[in-house]
């Protein structure tokens, strides 16, 4: 380009730019952080619910260990504990308010939170997965109505098949002369496990095609053979229900199996002749999910670093507020740094994952381990920052603490996340 020609472009892009009202181009809005309206709404409707509803609860069912049913009543009859508000949620075409909507909510309180959102683990395999049939018909089961709520269950993690999902062993034969699906397995850690109406199983029809003989079922309320084990005691996240689940001959209608069976059969024998699956499309469905449990990792860190800021602010000793050391200064400013630098992440994959665009480099990956790794740390200098009241019961940032370390182990532990994100700029099978 000779240099006449360059100004002339130069000059030409100033003018477009400078006769555009919104500063948009030919391709598309411009780049903005700004939320719109819509999105500043459901932020404040869901910050009131988690600021009025959820922390004031937040203590009392931690210590009692169970599903928080009135709560989640609550959270029913206003709306936000329903198949529409996720799908609200969901429907923004800029991918924000869901990872918003799980802030918010996580930052009243991730055991809670999480008691509210479990449900959503099902929702996304049937929606995922399902025909537009089954979609109609289990999603709105999943939650129940406002007057009689009910949570469901996603069961993929098995005593020996966490981190390689492809272990498990959990089988589901075809029974031809009943049409009907008959599982059997034990299924682990299932949040919502066995209170659930609705579970979603992971079940292997064929073990020696391993990951790519899975195939999701929904097993609907009341089935024989479906029995919740040993509920699980835990660190954190208390107020949310973890359990085993048992499957004993159990059995289910053809048509719980999502997606049906022409298309599994299909792509059975697609895998048989040794054709590529889509293992790729199901890596770009994790890579899409992952920025929403970012999300719920990033409000607690908010919350146990709103906490600690103003702790330093009225803590007095030697005379002086803490805060006045740099020590302490500076430390609450790499939390907020930290943090907003993990909201960046988890925006820019939501964003990619609504619009569509191919994850290069793992980006979903990468926004769940920086967010729950912030939130680790940042829940651990909160105790540090209040000292003895840290490390009670007393005060919340303990509790935060032990909610923030489950967010480097499930949907995935950090060093999965590691594992995926180093395959991916490599293009090295890394092991
Ligand atoms: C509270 C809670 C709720 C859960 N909810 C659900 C649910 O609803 N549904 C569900 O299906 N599951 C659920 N899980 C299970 C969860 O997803 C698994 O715990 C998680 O995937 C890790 O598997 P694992 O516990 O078997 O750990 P392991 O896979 O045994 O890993 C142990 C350690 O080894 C490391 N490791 C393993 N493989 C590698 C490798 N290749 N390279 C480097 N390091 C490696 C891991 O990173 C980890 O540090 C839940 C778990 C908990 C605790």
């Amino acid at each position: 380009m000779t240099e006449n020609a360059a100004v002339a472009e130069a000059e030409a892009l100033v003018a477009e730019a400078a006769g555009n009202d919104d500063g948009g181009s030919a391709d598309g809005p411009k780049f903005t952080l700004e939320l719109n309206q819509d999105q500043k709404d459901i932020r404040e409707w869901v910050h009131g619910f988690a600021e009025n509803v959820v922390r004031p609860a937040a203590e009392e069912w931690d210590e009692r260990e169970e599903t928080p049913w009135p709560v989640i009543q609550e959270a029913a009859k206003i709306g936000l504990y329903s198949f529409e508000a996720l799908g609200q949620f969901w429907s923004d075409e800029t991918g924000l308010t869901l990872p918003i909507a799980n802030e918010e909510l996580f930052w009243g309180d991730a055991g809670i939170g999480m008691a509210i959102m479990g449900t959503s683990l099902a929702v996304a395999a049937i929606f995922g997965q399902g025909t537009p049939e089954q979609m109609g018909e289990w999603i709105p089961r999943c939650f129940g109505s406002a007057d009689d709520p009910k949570v469901a269950a996603f069961c993929a993690s098995e005593p020996d098949a966490g981190s390689d999902v492809s272990a498990i062993r959990t089988t589901a034969k075809y029974d031809e002369a009943t049409d009907e699906w008959v599982i059997n397995g034990q299924k682990a850690w299932a949040t919502n496990g066995g209170i659930a109406d609705v579970h979603v199983v992971i079940a292997s029809v064929d073990r020696e095609l391993r990951s790519r003989g899975h195939a999701a079922f929904v097993i609907p309320p009341g089935t024989k053979g479906c029995e919740q084990g040993a509920k699980v005691k835990k660190h954190g996240l208390r107020a949310s229900h973890t359990a085993d689940v048992h499957l004993d001959d159990c059995r289910v209608p053809g048509a719980c199996l999502l997606g049906g069976k022409e298309k599994l059969d299909e792509r059975l024998a697609r895998v048989r002749e040794g054709k590529r699956s889509k293992s790729q499309a199901a890596m770009q469905t994790f890579e899409a999910s992952r920025p929403t449990v970012g999300a719920q990792a990033l409000g607690i860190a908010r919350a146990a670093y709103e906490y600690s800021l103003e702790y330093a602010k009225e803590r007095k000793q030697f005379g002086r507020a803490i805060i006045e050391n740099q020590a302490i200064a500076f430390t609450l400013a790499d939390m907020k740094l930290e943090i907003d630098a993990a909201r960046l992440l988890v925006w820019r994959a939501a964003w990619m994952g609504r619009t569509g665009q191919k994850f290069e480099n793992a980006e979903g990956s990468m926004s769940k381990l920086k967010a729950g790794e912030v939130a680790v740390w940042s829940t651990e200098r909160a105790i540090q920052i209040l000292g003895g009241n840290g490390y009670t019961r007393e005060y919340p940032v303990e509790r935060m603490h032990r909610d923030a370390k489950i967010y480097t182990i499930f949907e995935g532990t950090s060093e999965i996340q590691r594992l995926v994100i180093s395959r991916a700029i490599s293009g090295v099978h890394v092991q």
